[in-house]
């Protein structure tokens, strides 16, 4: 039992080795990515409903690995989360949002911009006056910009959140609440949260109309919401039947892949000019 033990330590530390100089080999190569502008955003259309107009825009980032192609999201933001780099990566990926913005502006099309916000970044003291200074230099209509903010960050030191919340809010920009429902929401704090929108998170979408417990999740968490005068962006959505009920029960908007994979900006620069936008 001893020796076996001991093999087990060895294969253990062996893994944790290798874990480890990976995520280093990750964030140098992150560093270097940033450098040589080896990041792109993303953006997939998000629709008002009834009518199915498209209004806004979620800025997604992609990395154009040397050796290893396009990498998606899942396989580098928790490293550049655990290590810190998020906050320059999320600088980044926010002026350039911001840019892309103003660029769809100027070419005649008004389109919200929605750009994901990590925990690291939210708690960051230098936030407020970084999302300004971003604004300044992009010459952003701050009321065309969202943050997204997942609940479970949010939730994490609620009356924190209040107050960092009301200084973003400050200074005109929108709220959404992501990934709503997989994290531990509290009414009372819901309710004091300076927020404009809830992003009902794919996972409860994807069942619908089929799956009693969540038609029934979604549909109490749209009333919840506009009872608590939040609008409603329903993520994930893939099929019609999906998109039938979210009309029925009132969502005020749809994103997902039965409107539009997330494409990159020459792409939704086509969708804006060409009016292929529904
Ligand atoms: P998220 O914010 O929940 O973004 C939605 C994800 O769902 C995106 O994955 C999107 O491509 C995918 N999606 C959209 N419609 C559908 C659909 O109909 N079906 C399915 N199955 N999936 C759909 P993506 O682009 O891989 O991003 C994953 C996550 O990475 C995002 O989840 C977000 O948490 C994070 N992320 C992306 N960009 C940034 C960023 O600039 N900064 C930070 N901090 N996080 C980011
Ligand atoms: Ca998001
Ligand atoms: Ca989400
Ligand atoms: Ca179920």
């Amino acid at each position: 039992a001893k020796s076996r033990g001991k093999n087990n330590f060895q294969m253990f530390s062996a893994e944790m080795h290798h874990k480890s100089s990976t995520r280093l080999v990750l964030e140098t190569e992150m560093r270097v990515a940033l450098e040589e502008r080896q990041f792109e955003l993303y953006y997939q259309p998000q629709y008002s409903l009834p009518d199915q107009t498209l209004v806004g825009v979620e800025a997604l980032i992609r990395w154009h690995h040397p050796q290893r192609g396009m990498l998606h999201p899942s396989s580098f933001i928790p490293v550049a989360e655990e290590t810190g780099l998020i906050v320059r990566i999320g600088e980044w990926a926010l002026e350039e949002a911001c840019k892309q913005a103003m660029e769809w502006k100027s070419l005649g099309a008004t389109l919200r911009m929605s750009v994901n916000l990590s925990g690291r970044q939210f708690r960051q003291e230098s936030l407020v006056n970084t999302v300004t200074k971003i604004i300044e230099q992009t010459g952003m209509d701050s009321s065309l910009l969202e943050l997204e903010i997942t609940e479970t960050v949010l939730m994490e030191d609620a009356e924190t959140t209040i107050t960092r919340l009301a200084d973003l809010k400050s200074m005109g920009v929108h709220l959404a609440i992501d990934d709503f429902g997989t994290g531990y929401s509290s009414m009372a704090y819901l309710k004091r949260f300076p927020v404009s929108r809830l992003k009902i998170d794919r996972s409860f979408i994807r069942d619908i109309p089929r799956d009693a417990d969540d038609v029934a999740i979604t549909t109490a968490t749209i009333q919840m919401a506009h009872s608590l005068k939040l609008e409603v962006v329903a993520e994930g959505v893939e099929t019609k039947a999906q998109l039938q009920f979210l009309l029925e029960q009132g969502s005020d908007m749809v994103q997902g892949y039965l409107f539009s994979h997330p494409v990159d900006a020459q792409h939704m620069t086509d969708m804006v000019l060409t009016g292929k936008c529904k």
